[in-house]
Protein backbone atom coordinates (compact mmCIF):
# COMPACT_ATOMS: atom_id res chain seq x y z
CA UNK A 1 0.00 0.00 0.00
CA UNK A 2 1.64 3.43 -1.20
CA UNK A 3 2.01 6.36 1.42
CA UNK A 4 -0.71 8.45 -0.14
CA UNK A 5 -3.36 5.64 0.02
CA UNK A 6 -2.61 5.13 3.30
CA UNK A 7 -3.15 8.44 4.01
CA UNK A 8 -6.25 8.67 2.75
CA UNK A 9 -7.60 5.51 4.81
CA UNK A 10 -6.04 7.08 8.09
CA UNK A 11 -8.44 10.30 6.89
CA UNK A 12 -11.61 8.84 7.06
CA UNK A 13 -13.76 10.29 10.62
CA UNK A 14 -13.53 7.62 13.40
CA UNK A 15 -17.17 6.03 14.18
CA UNK A 16 -17.21 8.41 17.41
CA UNK A 17 -16.41 11.85 15.08
CA UNK A 18 -19.26 10.47 12.83
CA UNK A 19 -21.99 9.90 16.09
CA UNK A 20 -21.28 13.67 17.27
CA UNK A 21 -22.31 15.24 13.81
CA UNK A 22 -24.92 17.22 13.25
CA UNK A 23 -26.22 14.83 10.47
CA UNK A 24 -26.13 11.80 12.52
CA UNK A 25 -28.08 13.30 15.00
CA UNK A 26 -31.04 13.07 12.67
CA UNK A 27 -30.43 9.49 12.16
CA UNK A 28 -30.21 8.38 15.60
CA UNK A 29 -33.43 10.10 16.40
CA UNK A 30 -35.39 8.17 13.22
CA UNK A 31 -33.27 5.18 13.29
CA UNK A 32 -31.33 4.56 16.70
CA UNK A 33 -28.42 3.63 17.60
CA UNK A 34 -27.45 0.25 16.68
CA UNK A 35 -28.97 0.70 12.86
CA UNK A 36 -27.32 4.03 12.38
CA UNK A 37 -23.98 2.56 13.42
CA UNK A 38 -24.29 -0.42 11.25
CA UNK A 39 -24.92 1.58 8.70
CA UNK A 40 -22.14 4.16 9.25
CA UNK A 41 -19.75 1.23 9.25
CA UNK A 42 -20.84 -0.12 6.10
CA UNK A 43 -20.74 3.41 4.80
CA UNK A 44 -17.04 3.92 5.73
CA UNK A 45 -16.31 -0.04 4.33
CA UNK A 46 -17.47 1.01 1.16
CA UNK A 47 -15.51 4.54 1.28
CA UNK A 48 -12.31 2.23 1.78
CA UNK A 49 -13.26 -0.22 -0.95
CA UNK A 50 -13.23 2.93 -3.23
CA UNK A 51 -10.36 4.73 -2.51
CA UNK A 52 -8.34 1.23 -2.50
CA UNK A 53 -9.64 0.59 -5.98
CA UNK A 54 -8.06 4.00 -6.84
CA UNK A 55 -11.08 6.57 -6.87
CA UNK A 56 -11.34 9.50 -5.13
CA UNK A 57 -14.90 9.38 -3.02
CA UNK A 58 -15.71 12.58 -0.78
CA UNK A 59 -15.16 11.86 2.82
CA UNK A 60 -16.31 14.44 4.95
CA UNK A 61 -18.66 14.04 8.05
CA UNK A 62 -21.93 15.20 5.93
CA UNK A 63 -21.10 12.79 2.56
CA UNK A 64 -20.72 9.93 4.79
CA UNK A 65 -23.71 10.49 6.84
CA UNK A 66 -25.71 10.84 3.59
CA UNK A 67 -24.66 7.28 2.46
CA UNK A 68 -26.16 5.81 5.81
CA UNK A 69 -29.33 7.75 5.47
CA UNK A 70 -29.14 6.44 2.05
CA UNK A 71 -28.89 2.54 3.46
CA UNK A 72 -31.01 3.44 6.13
CA UNK A 73 -33.77 4.75 3.70
CA UNK A 74 -33.23 1.48 1.69
CA UNK A 75 -33.40 -1.21 4.75
CA UNK A 76 -36.67 0.47 6.34
CA UNK A 77 -38.41 1.15 3.22
CA UNK A 78 -41.71 -0.83 2.85
CA UNK A 79 -41.15 -3.95 1.63
CA UNK A 80 -44.93 -5.11 0.77
CA UNK A 81 -46.79 -2.45 -0.51
CA UNK A 82 -49.54 -1.35 -3.00
CA UNK A 83 -49.18 -1.69 -6.47
CA UNK A 84 -51.61 -1.11 -9.23
CA UNK A 85 -53.05 -4.05 -10.93
CA UNK A 86 -53.82 -3.50 -14.26
CA UNK A 87 -52.92 -7.01 -15.42
CA UNK A 88 -56.58 -7.72 -16.27
CA UNK A 89 -57.06 -10.84 -13.68
CA UNK A 90 -59.02 -9.42 -11.33
CA UNK A 91 -58.61 -11.79 -8.24
CA UNK A 92 -54.38 -11.95 -8.93
CA UNK A 93 -53.21 -14.30 -6.62
CA UNK A 94 -49.55 -12.99 -6.96
CA UNK A 95 -51.22 -9.65 -6.40
CA UNK A 96 -52.98 -9.81 -3.10
CA UNK A 97 -56.29 -11.64 -5.27
CA UNK A 98 -59.35 -10.17 -3.42
CA UNK A 99 -59.39 -5.78 -2.66
CA UNK A 100 -61.19 -5.39 0.86
CA UNK A 101 -64.10 -3.23 0.88
CA UNK A 102 -63.43 0.53 3.38
CA UNK A 103 -65.70 -1.46 6.06
CA UNK A 104 -64.00 -4.42 6.36
CA UNK A 105 -60.60 -2.89 6.38
CA UNK A 106 -61.85 -0.78 9.33
CA UNK A 107 -63.07 -3.83 11.17
CA UNK A 108 -59.54 -5.00 10.80
CA UNK A 109 -57.94 -2.65 12.45
CA UNK A 110 -60.13 -1.51 15.27
CA UNK A 111 -58.94 -5.45 16.42
CA UNK A 112 -55.63 -5.70 15.09
CA UNK A 113 -54.46 -2.81 17.54
CA UNK A 114 -55.80 -3.80 20.86
CA UNK A 115 -57.46 -6.73 23.07
CA UNK A 116 -60.62 -8.04 21.53
CA UNK A 117 -62.90 -10.95 22.63
CA UNK A 118 -61.36 -12.97 19.75
CA UNK A 119 -62.07 -16.32 22.61
CA UNK A 120 -64.31 -14.94 25.03
CA UNK A 121 -67.74 -15.10 25.45
CA UNK A 122 -68.73 -11.44 26.86
CA UNK A 123 -72.09 -13.30 27.74
CA UNK A 124 -71.34 -15.53 30.10
CA UNK A 125 -67.49 -14.31 31.12
CA UNK A 126 -66.07 -17.65 29.93
CA UNK A 127 -63.82 -18.72 27.22
CA UNK A 128 -65.83 -18.33 23.55
CA UNK A 129 -64.92 -19.84 19.66
CA UNK A 130 -63.09 -18.02 17.50
CA UNK A 131 -65.43 -19.37 14.82
CA UNK A 132 -68.35 -18.51 16.86
CA UNK A 133 -67.63 -14.89 14.76
CA UNK A 134 -68.42 -15.84 11.40
CA UNK A 135 -70.28 -19.51 12.13
CA UNK A 136 -73.96 -17.92 12.57
CA UNK A 137 -73.28 -15.73 9.43
CA UNK A 138 -72.21 -18.69 7.19
CA UNK A 139 -74.50 -21.22 8.11
CA UNK A 140 -77.37 -18.17 7.50
CA UNK A 141 -75.85 -17.38 3.50
CA UNK A 142 -75.24 -21.19 2.66
CA UNK A 143 -77.90 -23.00 4.70
CA UNK A 144 -75.64 -24.92 6.18
CA UNK A 145 -76.03 -26.73 9.56
CA UNK A 146 -72.42 -25.69 10.97
CA UNK A 147 -69.15 -23.97 9.57
CA UNK A 148 -65.40 -23.30 10.32
CA UNK A 149 -62.77 -21.41 9.17
CA UNK A 150 -59.14 -22.09 8.32
CA UNK A 151 -56.41 -19.94 7.05
CA UNK A 152 -56.71 -20.96 3.30
CA UNK A 153 -58.49 -23.29 1.38
CA UNK A 154 -55.80 -25.60 1.03
CA UNK A 155 -55.56 -25.82 4.92
CA UNK A 156 -59.05 -26.50 4.82
CA UNK A 157 -59.03 -29.60 1.88
CA UNK A 158 -56.22 -30.88 4.31
CA UNK A 159 -57.77 -30.80 7.23
CA UNK A 160 -61.15 -32.70 5.86
CA UNK A 161 -58.98 -34.85 4.21
CA UNK A 162 -57.04 -35.37 7.89
CA UNK A 163 -59.84 -35.97 9.39
CA UNK A 164 -62.26 -37.82 7.94
CA UNK A 165 -60.42 -40.08 5.52
CA UNK A 166 -56.74 -40.45 7.70
CA UNK A 167 -55.70 -44.25 6.07
CA UNK A 168 -58.69 -44.44 3.96
CA UNK A 169 -59.14 -44.56 0.51
CA UNK A 170 -60.62 -41.28 -0.57
CA UNK A 171 -62.31 -41.65 -3.99
CA UNK A 172 -61.84 -38.60 -6.78
CA UNK A 173 -62.56 -38.37 -10.09
CA UNK A 174 -59.56 -38.64 -12.53
CA UNK A 175 -60.21 -35.25 -14.60
CA UNK A 176 -60.95 -33.74 -11.19
CA UNK A 177 -56.70 -34.52 -9.82
CA UNK A 178 -56.11 -30.31 -10.73
CA UNK A 179 -53.21 -28.10 -9.62
CA UNK A 180 -53.37 -25.04 -8.46
CA UNK A 181 -50.25 -22.60 -9.08
CA UNK A 182 -48.07 -25.23 -8.68
CA UNK A 183 -48.10 -25.28 -5.06
CA UNK A 184 -50.75 -27.37 -4.28
CA UNK A 185 -51.97 -30.88 -6.35
CA UNK A 186 -54.40 -32.75 -4.78
CA UNK A 187 -52.28 -35.43 -5.36
CA UNK A 188 -49.92 -34.54 -2.86
CA UNK A 189 -52.26 -32.96 -0.21
CA UNK A 190 -53.64 -35.97 -0.24
CA UNK A 191 -50.59 -37.82 0.57
CA UNK A 192 -49.96 -35.33 3.54
CA UNK A 193 -52.94 -35.45 4.71
CA UNK A 194 -52.42 -39.25 5.14
CA UNK A 195 -55.12 -40.59 2.66
CA UNK A 196 -55.21 -43.09 -0.56
CA UNK A 197 -55.85 -41.32 -3.69
CA UNK A 198 -58.09 -43.43 -5.27
CA UNK A 199 -58.62 -41.86 -9.01
CA UNK A 200 -61.97 -42.84 -10.68
CA UNK A 201 -62.79 -43.04 -14.16
CA UNK A 202 -60.77 -41.63 -16.92
CA UNK A 203 -59.44 -38.31 -17.52
CA UNK A 204 -62.31 -37.22 -19.74
CA UNK A 205 -64.95 -39.29 -18.60
CA UNK A 206 -66.06 -40.58 -15.51
CA UNK A 207 -69.46 -42.05 -14.59
CA UNK A 208 -71.37 -42.88 -11.72
CA UNK A 209 -70.84 -46.46 -11.74
CA UNK A 210 -67.05 -45.73 -11.74
CA UNK A 211 -67.74 -44.40 -8.39
CA UNK A 212 -69.88 -47.41 -6.69
CA UNK A 213 -67.33 -50.02 -8.47
CA UNK A 214 -64.45 -48.15 -6.58
CA UNK A 215 -66.28 -48.27 -3.04
CA UNK A 216 -64.77 -50.63 -1.00
CA UNK A 217 -64.49 -51.11 3.22
CA UNK A 218 -61.58 -49.15 3.16
CA UNK A 219 -63.51 -46.03 1.52
CA UNK A 220 -63.27 -42.81 3.95
CA UNK A 221 -64.47 -40.21 1.91
CA UNK A 222 -66.00 -39.45 -1.38
CA UNK A 223 -64.57 -36.08 -3.23
CA UNK A 224 -65.52 -34.04 -6.19
CA UNK A 225 -62.95 -30.69 -6.78
CA UNK A 226 -64.33 -28.19 -8.19
CA UNK A 227 -62.42 -27.80 -11.76
CA UNK A 228 -61.64 -24.13 -11.64
CA UNK A 229 -58.64 -23.60 -13.28
CA UNK A 230 -59.09 -25.31 -15.78
CA UNK A 231 -61.53 -26.97 -18.47
CA UNK A 232 -61.79 -30.54 -20.16
CA UNK A 233 -63.42 -29.97 -23.50
CA UNK A 234 -65.08 -32.51 -25.88
CA UNK A 235 -66.13 -35.55 -25.30
CA UNK A 236 -66.46 -35.22 -21.28
CA UNK A 237 -68.96 -36.39 -18.42
CA UNK A 238 -68.82 -35.78 -15.13
CA UNK A 239 -70.85 -37.39 -12.05
CA UNK A 240 -73.09 -34.74 -10.89
CA UNK A 241 -72.81 -33.87 -7.08
CA UNK A 242 -76.79 -35.24 -6.54
CA UNK A 243 -75.74 -38.77 -7.93
CA UNK A 244 -72.50 -38.86 -5.97
CA UNK A 245 -74.28 -37.49 -2.90
CA UNK A 246 -76.98 -40.51 -3.23
CA UNK A 247 -74.42 -42.85 -3.39
CA UNK A 248 -72.34 -41.76 -0.58
CA UNK A 249 -75.31 -41.82 1.66
CA UNK A 250 -76.46 -45.27 0.53
CA UNK A 251 -72.99 -46.50 1.46
CA UNK A 252 -72.89 -44.63 4.33
CA UNK A 253 -69.70 -42.47 3.16
CA UNK A 254 -68.92 -38.34 3.78
CA UNK A 255 -69.26 -36.25 0.54
CA UNK A 256 -67.21 -33.25 0.19
CA UNK A 257 -66.76 -31.20 -2.58
CA UNK A 258 -64.12 -28.22 -3.03
CA UNK A 259 -65.30 -25.44 -4.63
CA UNK A 260 -62.19 -23.75 -4.95
CA UNK A 261 -63.50 -20.03 -5.54
CA UNK A 262 -66.97 -20.50 -3.66
CA UNK A 263 -69.49 -17.76 -4.21
CA UNK A 264 -72.71 -17.16 -2.04
CA UNK A 265 -74.35 -15.63 -4.60
CA UNK A 266 -75.57 -16.22 -8.09
CA UNK A 267 -72.91 -14.19 -10.27
CA UNK A 268 -75.50 -14.72 -13.18
CA UNK A 269 -77.55 -12.00 -11.78
CA UNK A 270 -74.99 -9.26 -12.61
CA UNK A 271 -74.64 -10.46 -16.02
CA UNK A 272 -71.60 -12.60 -14.97
CA UNK A 273 -71.07 -16.30 -16.04
CA UNK A 274 -73.13 -18.78 -13.65
CA UNK A 275 -70.46 -20.52 -11.01
CA UNK A 276 -71.57 -23.14 -8.83
CA UNK A 277 -72.81 -21.23 -5.20
CA UNK A 278 -72.22 -22.41 -2.37
CA UNK A 279 -75.61 -23.44 -0.97
CA UNK A 280 -76.20 -25.12 -4.22
CA UNK A 281 -73.76 -27.74 -3.29
CA UNK A 282 -74.84 -28.38 0.02
CA UNK A 283 -78.75 -28.63 -1.24
CA UNK A 284 -77.50 -31.04 -4.08
CA UNK A 285 -76.13 -33.40 -1.22
CA UNK A 286 -72.77 -32.63 -0.41
CA UNK A 287 -71.74 -32.96 3.52
CA UNK A 288 -68.88 -30.66 3.26
CA UNK A 289 -67.83 -27.87 1.31
CA UNK A 290 -64.70 -25.82 1.21
CA UNK A 291 -63.74 -22.70 -0.35
CA UNK A 292 -61.47 -20.20 -0.54
CA UNK A 293 -62.18 -16.42 1.30
CA UNK A 294 -60.37 -14.38 -1.05
CA UNK A 295 -61.29 -15.78 -4.25
CA UNK A 296 -65.11 -14.78 -5.39
CA UNK A 297 -66.45 -14.18 -1.81
CA UNK A 298 -64.14 -11.47 -2.13
CA UNK A 299 -62.29 -11.21 1.44
CA UNK A 300 -59.39 -11.91 3.27
CA UNK A 301 -57.14 -15.43 2.68
CA UNK A 302 -59.32 -17.93 4.83
CA UNK A 303 -60.91 -21.33 3.67
CA UNK A 304 -64.16 -22.05 5.31
CA UNK A 305 -65.68 -25.03 5.05
CA UNK A 306 -69.93 -25.79 6.01
CA UNK A 307 -71.65 -28.34 5.68
CA UNK A 308 -73.28 -31.05 8.05
CA UNK A 309 -72.72 -30.43 12.55
CA UNK A 310 -71.55 -33.62 13.47
CA UNK A 311 -68.37 -33.37 10.87
CA UNK A 312 -67.94 -29.72 11.32
CA UNK A 313 -67.70 -30.91 15.15
CA UNK A 314 -64.66 -33.58 14.09
CA UNK A 315 -62.72 -31.20 12.08
CA UNK A 316 -62.77 -28.91 14.91
CA UNK A 317 -61.47 -31.58 17.44
CA UNK A 318 -58.51 -32.47 14.99
CA UNK A 319 -55.54 -30.89 16.77
CA UNK A 320 -54.54 -30.03 13.06
CA UNK A 321 -57.58 -27.45 13.25
CA UNK A 322 -55.32 -25.58 15.62
CA UNK A 323 -52.58 -25.61 13.64
CA UNK A 324 -54.49 -24.21 11.08
CA UNK A 325 -56.76 -21.93 12.47
CA UNK A 326 -57.05 -18.13 11.66
CA UNK A 327 -56.09 -15.06 13.63
CA UNK A 328 -58.06 -12.17 14.79
CA UNK A 329 -57.76 -9.88 12.02
CA UNK A 330 -59.19 -12.58 9.42
CA UNK A 331 -62.01 -13.64 11.84
CA UNK A 332 -62.62 -9.55 12.02
CA UNK A 333 -62.10 -9.37 8.24
CA UNK A 334 -64.75 -11.94 7.45
CA UNK A 335 -67.26 -11.61 10.43
CA UNK A 336 -67.91 -7.71 8.42
CA UNK A 337 -67.68 -9.34 4.88
CA UNK A 338 -70.41 -11.87 5.43
CA UNK A 339 -73.10 -9.51 6.01
CA UNK A 340 -72.59 -7.81 2.69
CA UNK A 341 -73.60 -10.78 0.90
CA UNK A 342 -77.07 -11.04 2.94
CA UNK A 343 -78.01 -7.94 0.29
CA UNK A 344 -76.99 -9.46 -3.66
CA UNK A 345 -78.33 -6.54 -4.60
CA UNK A 346 -75.98 -3.69 -3.04
CA UNK A 347 -73.27 -6.28 -3.21
CA UNK A 348 -71.43 -4.95 -6.57
CA UNK A 349 -71.42 -1.29 -5.25
CA UNK A 350 -70.13 -2.68 -1.46
CA UNK A 351 -67.45 -5.41 -2.30
CA UNK A 352 -64.67 -4.27 -4.73
CA UNK A 353 -64.22 -7.12 -6.18
CA UNK A 354 -67.66 -7.63 -7.61
CA UNK A 355 -67.90 -3.73 -8.61
CA UNK A 356 -64.46 -4.86 -10.80
CA UNK A 357 -65.76 -7.91 -12.41
CA UNK A 358 -69.09 -5.98 -13.43
CA UNK A 359 -67.71 -2.63 -14.41
CA UNK A 360 -68.77 -2.16 -18.09
CA UNK A 361 -66.12 -2.01 -20.98
CA UNK A 362 -67.65 1.14 -21.71
CA UNK A 363 -66.73 2.79 -18.63
CA UNK A 364 -63.34 1.55 -18.59
CA UNK A 365 -62.97 2.71 -22.38
CA UNK A 366 -63.61 6.71 -21.19
CA UNK A 367 -61.19 6.24 -18.27
CA UNK A 368 -58.63 5.01 -20.76
CA UNK A 369 -59.47 7.93 -22.85
CA UNK A 370 -59.21 10.25 -20.03
CA UNK A 371 -55.60 8.90 -19.13
CA UNK A 372 -54.41 8.55 -22.65
CA UNK A 373 -53.01 12.32 -22.95
CA UNK A 374 -51.02 12.26 -19.88
CA UNK A 375 -49.84 9.09 -20.24
CA UNK A 376 -48.98 10.24 -23.89
CA UNK A 377 -47.56 13.51 -22.38
CA UNK A 378 -44.88 12.06 -20.35
CA UNK A 379 -43.92 8.93 -22.47
CA UNK A 380 -43.74 10.79 -26.01
CA UNK A 381 -40.21 10.47 -26.88
CA UNK A 382 -40.20 6.80 -25.87
CA UNK A 383 -43.37 5.29 -26.84
CA UNK A 384 -46.79 5.42 -28.72
CA UNK A 385 -49.84 5.51 -25.99
CA UNK A 386 -53.31 4.52 -27.73
CA UNK A 387 -56.34 2.82 -26.42
CA UNK A 388 -57.45 -0.66 -27.23
CA UNK A 389 -60.21 -3.38 -26.23
CA UNK A 390 -58.64 -6.51 -24.06
CA UNK A 391 -60.14 -8.62 -22.34
CA UNK A 392 -59.78 -9.18 -18.56
CA UNK A 393 -60.05 -12.22 -16.61
CA UNK A 394 -61.06 -13.16 -13.37
CA UNK A 395 -58.60 -14.84 -11.93
CA UNK A 396 -58.02 -17.31 -9.24
CA UNK A 397 -59.00 -20.12 -11.05
CA UNK A 398 -62.61 -18.42 -11.08
CA UNK A 399 -63.89 -19.21 -14.30
CA UNK A 400 -61.00 -19.49 -16.95
CA UNK A 401 -62.65 -20.08 -19.89
CA UNK A 402 -64.99 -17.02 -19.46
CA UNK A 403 -63.13 -13.44 -20.36
CA UNK A 404 -64.63 -9.74 -19.59
CA UNK A 405 -64.81 -7.45 -22.32
CA UNK A 406 -62.51 -4.24 -21.08
CA UNK A 407 -60.46 -1.67 -22.13
CA UNK A 408 -56.79 -0.65 -22.03
CA UNK A 409 -53.93 1.81 -23.10
CA UNK A 410 -50.92 0.48 -25.25
CA UNK A 411 -47.77 1.39 -24.71
CA UNK A 412 -45.52 0.82 -27.92
CA UNK A 413 -41.63 1.41 -27.43
CA UNK A 414 -40.45 3.51 -30.37
CA UNK A 415 -36.96 2.82 -31.30
CA UNK A 416 -34.28 2.23 -28.74
CA UNK A 417 -36.44 1.26 -25.43
CA UNK A 418 -38.02 -1.66 -25.37
CA UNK A 419 -41.89 -3.12 -24.03
CA UNK A 420 -39.63 -4.64 -21.06
CA UNK A 421 -38.25 -1.39 -19.72
CA UNK A 422 -41.05 0.40 -20.35
CA UNK A 423 -42.31 -2.42 -17.85
CA UNK A 424 -39.80 -2.52 -15.35
CA UNK A 425 -39.89 1.99 -15.17
CA UNK A 426 -43.58 1.18 -14.30
CA UNK A 427 -42.77 -1.24 -11.52
CA UNK A 428 -40.09 1.00 -9.75
CA UNK A 429 -42.85 4.03 -9.27
CA UNK A 430 -43.51 5.09 -5.84
CA UNK A 431 -46.80 2.93 -6.55
CA UNK A 432 -46.02 0.45 -8.58
CA UNK A 433 -47.57 -0.38 -11.63
CA UNK A 434 -48.28 -3.86 -12.93
CA UNK A 435 -49.46 -4.61 -16.40
CA UNK A 436 -48.40 -6.90 -19.02
CA UNK A 437 -46.51 -7.29 -22.16
CA UNK A 438 -47.93 -8.71 -25.48
CA UNK A 439 -46.69 -8.35 -29.08
CA UNK A 440 -43.97 -5.98 -27.97
CA UNK A 441 -45.94 -3.28 -26.49
CA UNK A 442 -47.23 -3.26 -23.00
CA UNK A 443 -50.79 -3.54 -22.26
CA UNK A 444 -52.41 -1.65 -19.05
CA UNK A 445 -55.72 -2.87 -18.28
CA UNK A 446 -57.42 -0.40 -16.44
CA UNK A 447 -60.57 -2.53 -15.20
CA UNK A 448 -58.74 -2.49 -11.59
CA UNK A 449 -58.03 1.15 -11.16
CA UNK A 450 -59.67 2.97 -8.86
CA UNK A 451 -57.92 6.01 -8.31
CA UNK A 452 -57.01 7.45 -11.54
CA UNK A 453 -55.59 10.49 -9.65
CA UNK A 454 -52.94 8.94 -8.09
CA UNK A 455 -51.73 6.79 -11.13
CA UNK A 456 -51.96 9.99 -13.33
CA UNK A 457 -49.71 11.81 -10.13
CA UNK A 458 -46.68 9.73 -10.58
CA UNK A 459 -46.67 9.43 -14.68
CA UNK A 460 -44.24 12.39 -15.48
CA UNK A 461 -41.52 10.49 -13.19
CA UNK A 462 -42.14 7.64 -15.96
CA UNK A 463 -40.68 9.79 -18.37
CA UNK A 464 -37.81 10.77 -16.58
CA UNK A 465 -37.20 7.38 -15.48
CA UNK A 466 -36.51 6.66 -19.15
CA UNK A 467 -34.56 9.53 -20.04
CA UNK A 468 -32.28 8.98 -17.18
CA UNK A 469 -30.72 5.58 -18.59
CA UNK A 470 -29.73 5.05 -22.24
CA UNK A 471 -31.92 2.76 -24.02
C1 LIG B 1 -57.91 -21.95 -5.23
C2 LIG B 1 -58.25 -23.35 -4.97
C3 LIG B 1 -57.73 -24.03 -3.86
C4 LIG B 1 -56.76 -23.38 -2.92
O1 LIG B 1 -57.36 -22.33 -2.23
P1 LIG B 1 -56.48 -21.27 -1.43
O2 LIG B 1 -57.47 -20.44 -0.70
O3 LIG B 1 -55.69 -20.54 -2.44
O4 LIG B 1 -55.59 -22.04 -0.50
C5 LIG B 1 -58.09 -25.33 -3.66
N1 LIG B 1 -58.94 -25.96 -4.51
C6 LIG B 1 -59.47 -25.35 -5.60
C7 LIG B 1 -60.37 -26.12 -6.50
C8 LIG B 1 -59.14 -24.02 -5.86
O5 LIG B 1 -59.65 -23.39 -6.93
Amino acid sequence: MDGNLRGELVRLPSMERLLQGEAAGDLLRCYGRPEVVDALRESLAALRDEIRAGKQPACDIPEIADRARERLEAAHAARLKPVFNLTGTVLHTNLGRATLPAAVVAAVAAVAGGASNLEFDLGTGKRGDRDAHVEEWLCRLTGAEAATIVNNNAAAVLLLLNTLALRKHVLVSRGELVEIGGSFRMPEIMARAGCVLREVGATNRTHLHDFAQAVGPRTGLIMKVHASNYRIEGFTAEVEEKALAALARERGIPFAVDLGSGSLVDLSRYGLPHEPTVGETLRAGADLVAFSGDKLLGGPQAGLIVGRRDLIARLKRNPLKRALRCDKMTIAALAALLPLHADPERLPERLPALRLLTRSAQDIAALAASLRPTLSGTLDAHAEVSIVPCMSQIGSGALPVELLPSAGLRIAPRERVSARRIAAALRGLPIPVIGRIEGGAVILDLRCLEDPDAFAAQLPRLGAALSGRDA
